[in-house]
């Protein structure tokens, strides 16, 4: 294996059933047996190679999987029909009653309401902390600890995970380092700075295209086979298991990855600097205004930039969601949720992704309703762009 995740995805080699150069789609949801006897040993984990039942594993989802973990640099990987899939599965497996969470308080809004109202259900707490301060983190754990969750670049408000110092502190406590790298693919690498589970949406920068969502993830095979356990495991008794032909379609977007990483992370770049030179309020992990700018150029891998995520407040909510609407009207990009796509995707995050966060939290955390949150595309002339949407900035009078 190679130290760089876009070499590991390119270096796998498949072949399909009849030569083909993708791998064969399996179109079945159970499979046959020869002898009566290797059905009970795959029943048990152990009989290589055979397959049991599509909510198990699927030979196309073993095809995605073994990329991603390839990508990621841990042993195996596990693909869910969703991001949430991926999460819900982790957190449930590795957590019952009585069992505590430190958890980064900026993270994904749907992540955020299961750890803060579904899970107290099952007798398991969360404290919400500032990722960023150390010391908090630490102070946080407690002897019921399983687990430090976090994104490695968090949405919305773009905060740098100090993975390697959180992995310290993870091991110091004998708990779990899991982090979900959703906005950064390839640009960070979460298990070569210590964390034990790496977990993506496939929906955003992954597939790319908008026409899936998707999840994974990435841990050693040990936790992968406790997720697939036929007894216990989370991913094989709730069932978020993706179809085989998403699975596909998937694994063959995911070998652009590393051009499409490099053209989003440029763009944004390019608008970032710009709008900031222009007097906006800007926050992008590649701009020297950014408080973890120097965290992030030690941890990143630099070919492929500081990825394709900024954002821009522009005041109040009312000028926010006018300039949105002015920009998709001018065909700059789609007024939507999500990102990685090939369009520029904005939305308001204190009103769409995060609005599970109360008002007041988000206040605290520094999430203003002027904040627009973009997604910056592929677009070949981001000049051009640039000049497009400057106008539309003068036309509603924020610049
Ligand atoms: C979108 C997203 C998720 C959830 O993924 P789905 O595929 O929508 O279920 C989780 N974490 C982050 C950081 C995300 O952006």
């Amino acid at each position: 294996m190679s130290n760089k995740p876009a070499n590991n995805i390119q270096d796998l080699q498949y072949f399909g059933e009849f030569g083909g150069v993708n791998p064969s789609i399996s179109d079945s949801a159970t499979y046959t047996f020869l002898h009566a006897k290797t059905m009970l040993d795959t029943f048990e984990g152990q009989a290589e190679g055979c397959y049991l039942y599509s909510r198990h594993t699927s030979p196309s989802n073993l095809y995605l999987g073994e990329a991603l973990a390839a990508m990621e640099f841990t042993e195996t990987a596990n693909v869910a029909a969703s991001g949430m899939g991926a999460i819900t599965s982790v957190l449930l497996q590795v957590c019952g009653s009585g069992d505590h969470i430190v958890s980064s308080r900026t993270i994904y809004g749907g992540t955020y309401a299961f750890l803060k109202n579904f899970t107290p259900k099952f007798n398991i707490k969360t404290s919400f902390v500032d990722i960023t301060s150390l010391e908090k983190v630490e102070a946080a754990i407690t002897s019921t600890t399983k687990m430090i969750y976090c994104e490695s670049v968090s949405n919305p408000l773009l905060e740098v995970a100090n993975i390697s110092a959180l992995s310290k502190i993870a091991k110091k406590h004998h708990i779990l380092l899991v982090i979900d790298n959703t906005f950064t693919p390839l640009i960070i690498s979460p298990q070569k700075l210590g964390a034990d589970i790496t977990i993506h949406s496939l929906t955003k920068f992954i597939n790319g295209t908008n026409d899936t969502v998707g999840g994974v993830v990435c841990a050693s095979q040990e936790f992968i086979d406790s997720l697939r356990n036929v007894n216990n495991g989370a991913a094989m008794l709730l069932g978020p298991v993706m179809d085989s032909l998403r699975a596909a379609s998937i694994l063959k977007n995911l070998r652009t990855l590393h051009i499409r990483m490099k053209k989003h992370s440029k763009n944004a770049l390019y608008l970032a600097e710009h709008f900031e030179n222009d007097g906006l309020k800007v926050v992008y992990p590649g701009l020297k205004s950014h408080s973890d700018y120097e965290l992030f150029k030690t941890i990143y891998n630099e070919e492929y930039g500081f990825g394709g995520i900024m954002t821009i407040d522009v005041g109040t909510l009312e000028k926010a969601n006018e300039l949105m609407e002015l920009m998709q009207h001018n065909n700059l990009g789609y007024l939507a949720v999500s990102l990685g796509f090939y369009k520029t995707l904005f939305s308001a995050p204190g009103t769409s992704t995060s609005s599970e966060i109360p008002e007041e939290e988000q206040e605290k955390m520094g999430l203003s309703d002027g904040i627009i949150r973009f997604s910056i595309g592929l677009d070949n002339n981001i000049d051009r762009t640039y000049r497009a949407m400057h106008k539309c900035m003068t036309d509603i009078g924020i610049l």
